[in-house]
């Protein structure tokens, strides 16, 4: 045994540490760690939220209460807070006074700061005036990396200027099925966009150095450890039954990446996995990250999951023995363990030995290592007159360009777009003067529910297209809206008024109509039907009866079934979920001053019963009929992933690669010339695809390996140069470890199509290829 120890020891030091450990840093750590009672050590794996110490005497002048304090970080000596005061954004002045408060208490009653953290989920959105982008989803259908570093920056930035030092962000869980009310907040259904879109926003985040948080950065938090995406019911935070391939191959591919690209924190999955809630499972949170990737970061815990162990997953059946599994499986930091029993218990549980002080020590460890990267020894807060960039133009035009090139359009009949000026407009539909549909959940306050009384500077789509066509030009009948009585929920429609939006629409010259959802977050984000609701679909299918055209503005955070509609409509524009400036990107878009690029980073969903992804297991004979049956998988989809048209047509030709055979160390250059067959400037984001033809299962249909966007002229012609490795046409095999197989592989791009062979089979042990 003891051998053994020492062998997988030497094992795991032979992998280099996914974050540079840095001498200095783990000296302090020991420093500290030294003097720490074992009351102090269990205080830092707390973190608590800030409702618990809100004095909510006086709303105006904000404060924490003093006497909460002191049982929190005076008794208790909590090392962690999260969420926002009175659950809605707040000024960044309110925010630095605050935090201002909580360190001097944690600095005088621990002498180690506290760590603060806040969901800015998609921009600065529990900062008021912060600069919101697209949600992830969109940010992902831009295809342009740049954009999400840029976009990771100014919120790091503008964060900061609140003096908050901890977001819980970068979402990667895959998006692939759509019943899932979280599936926005990620960057959709493939594990490459994934990945590359994390490391993006963790670097955006972070900077270049993860040792060194600077001044505008904040640790990034990648979440949630994994496979949250796909519940078998498809609503929030219930069972999943993810196979290892499947983990291995897909759900950990963005995680992997992230680490590497230094994030410092990881958020945990909610969920159960075939029978194991994720919270205690130690092989993938202590096997995976730390110890296979050599890991220095923290784990946290997602809200409230340690109580869930017990309550609702029903492993055990006592708080303490939650507490015991989940601490020894690998969690450093309890977010909101309810109760101040989580101290108690711990502390019985070390006393008792069944949670080593080895353990305890090493959370703690991490939690300072996280606090020291992020600088907060040294500034626990600053002065944040410096920020002046916040709010600025500058980063609102970001976030505007950002929404431009995340708009999809799916369909243009007729070129019945762009949309010139002079035509008389009708606006319609629940989703055409709300800045709360725009936005999404976590746009002010976690529902997304204030955002039309916080938005009041940003515009409408109905409120963008009077500033671009002329008031005089729009009218505006919803037909259908969403209820705002007090308890409705975010669904709930009112009484439609189809019969006055039909009214409307006599005299004008072509109807937008703009429908979805509106926001949600979370588990109340469940649904009973993916159909997109029947009075908006009625709505839809009165107004193309009046002969009109009908331009459909999709604004939803997931794909919602609308064939029935579709037919009858002369174009389609999927703006998602675009944030504060989504319908002046829409309406630049529109009249074509703007062209469109996005691309849809989902398969979009025709048939409830046709869920599928792009790179599904086929189930049906690859162009040839076997004897009697046509094995039928019913991929029947509305639009398919990566579908997105421009006022342009490109051709792709001259597609190459620098050889036909390969090995996994090989480089592969390949090459495309893409042509710009429009009258207009654009950008096409140039997609590459991967097909291997046989191997040791059953490959997947198609798998996207690179992409690069790129902004062409009119009748210029682009060589696109696209590098893989040879071992990244690798997959997850039956003895769950990465192989290349050798055989064939199509390449695809654009609709060319070039074969390469693969020469030598090689096996890696995870988690490398
Ligand atoms: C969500 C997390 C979030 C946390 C803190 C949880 O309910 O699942 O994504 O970071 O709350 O707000």
């Amino acid at each position: 045994l003891i051998c053994l120890g020492i062998m997988m020891n030497a094992t795991a030091q032979q992998v280099p540490p996914a974050i540079p450990s840095d001498p200095r840093i783990e000296n302090r750590i020991e420093k500290i760690l030294k003097k720490m009672t074992l009351d102090e050590k269990i205080g830092q794996m707390c973190e608590i939220t800030v409702d618990v110490v809100t004095d909510f005497t006086d709303k105006a002048n904000f404060k924490l209460s003093e006497a909460m304090l002191d049982t929190v970080i005076g008794k208790y000596k909590v090392g962690s807070i999260l969420n926002v005061p009175f659950g809605v954004a707040q000024k960044k002045e309110v925010w630095a006074k605050m935090i201002r408060q909580l360190q001097d208490k944690s600095m005088k009653e621990i002498g180690i700061p506290c760590i603060y953290g806040v969901d800015q989920i998609h921009g600065t959105t529990y900062t008021l005036d912060g600069t919101f982008f697209p949600q992830g989803i969109n940010m992902a259908a831009t295809f342009n990396r740049g954009m999400v570093r840029r976009s990771a920056e100014i919120s790091a930035y503008e964060t900061k200027a609140g003096c908050i030092p901890w977001t819980y962000a970068p979402v990667m869980d895959l998006g692939r099925d759509p019943r899932w009310a979280r599936m926005w907040e990620s960057f959709g259904e493939d594990a490459y966009v994934n990945a590359q879109m994390a490391v993006q926003a963790v670097k955006g985040f972070q900077g270049e150095d993860p040792n060194r948080i600077g001044e505008y950065n904040v640790a990034a938090c990648a979440k949630h450890f994994m496979g949250y995406g796909v519940p078998v019911s498809g609503k929030d935070r219930t069972p999943s039954s993810i196979s290892d391939i499947d983990m291995r191959e897909k759900h950990f591919a963005p995680f992997l990446e992230a680490i590497r690209a230094g994030a410092l924190s990881l958020m945990v999955n909610s969920g159960v996995n075939n029978g194991i809630p994720f919270h205690i499972n130690k092989e993938l949170l202590t096997g995976w990250v730390k110890e296979d990737l050599n890991w220095d970061g923290m784990i946290v815990t997602d809200w409230a999951d340690i109580n869930n162990i017990c309550t609702r997953d029903r492993v055990v059946a006592t708080k303490k023995e939650a507490i015991k599994l989940a601490i020894n499986a690998g969690i450093d930091m309890s977010m909101v363990p309810y109760e101040v029993s989580f101290c108690t218990y711990l502390k019985e549980l070390v006393q008792e030995g069944e949670v080593p002080m080895s353990r305890i020590d090493d959370a703690v460890r991490r939690v300072l290592r996280l606090k020291i990267r992020s600088g907060l020894f040294e500034n626990p807060y600053w002065d944040i007159r410096k920020y002046d960039k916040f709010a600025s133009a500058e980063f609102a035009n970001v976030a505007l360009k950002a929404a431009e090139e995340s708009i999809v359009l799916l369909k243009n009949e007729g070129k019945t777009l762009p949309l010139v000026k002079g035509k008389k407009i009708l606006l319609t539909g629940p989703n055409a003067n709300s800045m709360r549909c725009l936005n999404g959940g976590w746009s002010y306050s976690w529902q997304g529910d204030k955002a039309d009384e916080c938005a009041q500077a940003y515009n409408t789509i109905y409120e963008a297209f009077c500033l671009k066509y002329g008031s005089e030009h729009i009218k505006y009948e919803p037909g259908v809206t969403y209820s705002t009585a007090k308890d409705a929920l975010w669904w709930q429609e009112n009484e439609p008024q189809i019969a006055k939006a039909v009214a409307a629409a006599q005299g004008v010259d072509v109807i937008v109509a703009c429908i979805g959802e509106n926001s949600y977050c979370e588990t109340p984000g469940n649904l009973t039907d993916l159909n997109l609701s029947t009075n908006q679909t009625e709505l839809i299918k009165a107004l193309a009866a009046t002969g009109k055209p009908v331009i459909l503005v999709l604004n939803e955070g997931r794909p919602r079934i609308i064939n029935e509609i579709v037919p009858l409509v002369k174009a389609v524009v999927h703006v998602m979920l675009p944030g504060n400036y989504g319908a002046d990107a829409l309406t630049n878009l529109l009249t074509g001053e703007v062209n469109f690029s996005g691309k849809l980073p989902f398969t979009y969903p025709r048939l409830i019963n046709s869920l599928a992804t792009y790179d599904y297991k086929p189930c049906e004979n690859m162009g040839q009929m076997d004897g009697n049956y046509n094995y039928d998988s019913v991929m029947d989809v509305q639009w398919p992933f990566g579908a997105g048209l421009s006022y342009n047509t490109y051709t792709y030709a001259n597609f190459k690669v620098d050889r036909s055979t390969f090995k996994a160390e090989d480089e592969l250059t390949f090459s495309v010339d893409v042509t710009n067959n429009g009258q207009v400037a654009g950008k096409e984001s140039v997609l590459l695809y991967s097909t291997d033809l046989f191997a040791s299962i059953t490959p997947d249909v198609m798998r996207l390996r690179n992409f690069e966007k790129v902004e062409i002229q009119p009748g210029e012609t682009q060589t696109v140069v696209l590098k893989l490795k040879g071992s990244d046409l690798a997959f997850v095999g039956s003895d769950k470890k990465w192989r290349l197989e050798s055989g064939d592989f199509r390449m695809t791009c654009g609709g060319e199509s070039l074969m390469l062979q693969c020469s030598a089979t090689k096996v890696w042990n995870t988690p490398n290829r």
